[in-house]
């Protein structure tokens, strides 16, 4: 037996980066594993196929975490496919620069339509699925604990925001026995946040284990949240981040 064993999961961006690694993980770990994706179709299904060659069972399924409309319709078709859900990770996520003078309306509105609106309508659309003693996992960001450079005020405000709706869910969801928790990774080697590069020297040398983590690593963490092994974890912060901000 594995320790996910008849679970369902959902992970939201699950196509590349970090979701793709927790999708893999959770669906090794026994879960049947549904996973959403905006515009990588191909990428999508490579990881699908992934799991399935190594036994698994995933579906991908288009949708935009700042759409109402498809982020209910995307948690209603993994429940039907699967028959319920347990898990649901909130991993779906942009980053937008911008300081003071430079940031626009626009990107502001698209950032907390898909790092905040996004996991709210989830949340809401999967209390209606979650069994109980399901578990909500959100990926947030050290930049939800404090912010580091220049020009992230956007983002910090969307990780911030859902580090809170975490800790209002642990008291909504509590009493079917749903956890919510979130996971705050520091630089990790993907597309958004490559190890290479300027900006990724800075944030190597401000990391004392001296290097990017990966979303293995991430991974790790959220499939420990998602198991049993965490029943009396809620409401908390689990920081992947080599030391970052300790
Ligand atoms: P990537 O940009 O590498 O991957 C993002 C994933 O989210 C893709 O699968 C993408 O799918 C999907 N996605 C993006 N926008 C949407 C949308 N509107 N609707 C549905 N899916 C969407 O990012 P990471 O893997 O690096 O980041 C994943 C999460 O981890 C994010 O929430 C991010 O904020 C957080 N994080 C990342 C860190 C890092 O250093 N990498 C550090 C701390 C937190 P598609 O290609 O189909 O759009």
């Amino acid at each position: 037996m594995s320790r996910l064993d008849g679970k369902v999961a959902l992970v939201t961006g699950g196509s590349r980066g970090i979701g793709a690694a927790i999708a893999k993980r959770l669906a090794a770990d026994g879960a049947k594993v549904a996973l959403s994706y905006s515009s990588s179709p191909d990428a999508a299904d490579a990881v699908v196929a992934e799991i399935a060659a190594a036994g698994g069972e995933a579906a991908a399924l288009k949708a935009d975490a700042g759409s109402e409309e498809e982020t209910r319709s995307l948690v209603d078709e993994t429940a039907a496919r699967f028959g319920g859900l347990d898990i649901l990770v909130n991993n779906a996520g942009i980053v937008r620069m911008g300081t003071v003078d430079s940031a626009s309306l626009e990107d502001l509105d698209r950032i907390y339509a898909v790092n905040v609106r996004g996991p709210f309508v989830t949340v809401q659309a999967a209390a209606q699925h979650l069994r109980d003693g399901g578990r909500v996992i959100n990926i947030g960001s050290i930049n939800g604990e404090r912010a580091l450079i220049a020009g992230m005020s956007m983002y910090v405000m969307s990780k911030f925001a859902l580090g809170g709706l975490t800790r209002g869910w642990a008291h909504d969801l509590a009493a079917r026995g749903i956890t919510a928790n979130v996971v705050e990774p520091g630089p990790i080697d993907t597309d958004m946040n490559p190890a290479e590069g300027p900006m990724a020297d800075r944030m190597t040398h401000m990391v004392p284990l001296k290097r990017y983590g990966q979303g293995d690593e991430v991974a790790a963490a959220v499939a420990f949240l998602a198991s049993d092994d965490s029943s009396y974890i809620n409401g908390a912060t689990l920081v992947v981040d080599g030391g970052l901000i300790a």
